[in-house]
């Protein structure tokens, strides 16, 4: 029999609909996937066992009451801890979130379990989503199944990690400024961050909420959009949800494995074909722009002048957000509360709280967003920052004029050993110098792997308009359908 681990998502919702396989069989395997290796690679930080199996024993009981099934059903899927999972624990990577059930489930989960996939459990990642490798987790990193000595992006790498260990087909991430893409490329796995409010972000612990977007991850692009479908499209819960139905993300799945890319227009950004990458990390990436070339798409270079200073607008507007949103974390409302002994003040209590509960990172962050929006500074840092955005956004806007599409590499580096970049913020920060300009904007990306590096994977980012999410995934199946598989060495 064929180890149901190494199938796809699409694959395995085919063997339960026409029950050549339960559901509960395909959650086993995957359960007892983690058990094997999960102490290795250290993806999850907590598997609902008894749940995953109960979801699975409904979905097969559905079946056999011949019950109309959806194209997901039965599908495992493993969601990051930055998505409420109601009476499950939800930490966000942090120790000030230890112990902490939520009330009720985020829309992305409620629409994963009406679905019919089975939720394993939740994914490890840096703290409150700040991060590039999942070291600046509470809870101690994830490790590369390509190589465990290495990191496997962040901040969502134990969504990655879960993929490319075989624990899961499909996982679901949040990328605020690249933490579903940069995992994707460096653990040879697909991440889509969806147009901005494309997904909900109702039940999603907010980091930076203009910017972040939850996102599905998987080994395949039709995969990936499979989940994007059921995840998608217009939340009433969340105020920057667009009313408008998802793209249809499956349809160009399919239409792009055929490996036809005649008369698509694809723009290389001039600024990100150059240095600023490794040199394995650039062959790789022009390597597939001429296979992107020969499946007949016509690739032609464009600026996008006002890239260069994503990074740095990204670090201002993000923190300043931050420091908004973590003010919530007070040791009143949710989890760790530290020094209420009767003799102390409220402020004295918040302050130990956060003393003992937010890492190095993350008080980073508070401290330099709110001295960016403090009084004084705000024009010279917040607001100065928005002007950025903006022409960053035209950037994107003159761009899509002469181009349907962008690519780039998805990050400059291939993955880095666990510690490498720890000691100094921006080394660690430019990891995600190609993945930033997307999310100021708002439009969808995607990476795909699209070769190796020293052994190890290399992604192609594709960036599209705003709700032209379908483009990109065209580009990414059409180079899937080209280039490898590549798949890491058993663990
Ligand atoms: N690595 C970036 C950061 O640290 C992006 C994080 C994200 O997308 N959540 O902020």
């Amino acid at each position: 029999m064929t180890d149901l681990t190494s199938l796809s998502a699409a694959e395995l919702a085919g063997l339960v609909a026409r029950g050549e396989s339960s559901a509960a069989e395909v959650t086993q395997a995957h359960l007892d996937r983690i058990t094997a290796v999960d102490d290795r690679v250290h993806a999850f930080l907590h598997v609902d066992t008894e749940g995953a199996l109960d979801a699975a024993r409904a979905v097969d009981a559905r079946r056999a009451a011949g019950e109309p099934l959806g194209p997901l059903a039965g599908v495992p899927v493993a969601v990051k801890d930055v998505l409420t999972t109601k009476g499950i624990p939800t930490t966000a990577g942090s120790r000030i979130l230890a112990g902490w059930r939520p009330p009720y489930d985020s829309t992305i989960v409620r629409r994963l379990r009406a679905a019919g996939t089975v939720m394993l459990g939740k994914t490890n990642m840096d703290e409150f989503a700040m991060g590039s490798s999942t070291e600046y987790s509470a809870f101690g990193p994830t490790h590369n199944p390509w190589d465990l000595s290495r990191i496997p992006g962040g901040s969502g790498g134990g969504s990655a990690a879960a993929l490319a260990a075989y624990e899961t087909p499909l996982s679901i991430g949040s990328d605020t400024g690249g933490s579903i893409r940069q995992p994707g490329a460096v653990t040879g796995t697909v991440g889509v961050k969806p147009t901005y409010g494309g997904t909900s972000r109702f039940g999603l612990v907010a980091f930076s909420s203009s910017l972040d977007t939850p996102g599905p991850c998987a080994r395949t692009v039709l995969d990936a959009a499979l989940l994007h479908e059921a995840i998608g499209g217009h939340d009433p819960s969340d105020s920057t949800s667009i009313p408008a139905p998802v793209p249809d993300v499956v349809a160009a799945a399919r239409l792009g494995a055929s490996g036809d890319l005649a008369g698509v227009r694809l723009g290389v950004v001039r600024e990100f074909a150059g240095e600023g990458a490794e040199p394995g990390v650039l062959a790789a990436f022009r390597a597939a722009v001429d296979t992107l070339t020969k499946l007949g798409a016509e690739v032609v270079e464009v600026s996008c002048p006002h890239f260069q200073y994503a990074l740095p607008a990204y670090y201002l507007i993000a923190p300043s957000e931050c420091s908004s949103n973590l003010a919530r974390f007070d040791g009143v409302r949710f989890g760790l509360r530290v020094g209420d002994d009767g003799n102390r003040s409220l402020e004295e209590v918040m302050s130990a709280t956060r003393e003992a509960g937010f890492g190095p990172e993350v008080k980073r962050r508070v401290v330099l967003g709110t001295y960016a929006l403090s009084s004084g500074y705000y024009d010279a840092y917040y607001g100065q920052a928005q002007k950025v955005r903006t022409l960053i956004t035209r950037d994107f806007t003159t761009a899509f004029e002469q181009v349907d599409a962008l690519v780039s590499p998805t990050t400059p580096f291939v993955a880095f050993p666990v510690g490498a970049r720890t000691a100094d913020p921006y080394q660690m920060y430019l990891a995600d110098l190609f993945t930033i300009p997307s999310n100021l904007y708002g439009g969808p990306g995607i990476s795909v792997p699209c070769g190796l590096a020293d052994g190890l994977p290399v992604g192609l980012q594709v960036m599209a308009p705003t709700m032209a999410d379908d483009r990109m995934y065209r580009v990414a199946a059409a180079l899937e359908s080209a280039v490898g598989p590549f798949t890491p060495p058993a663990l």
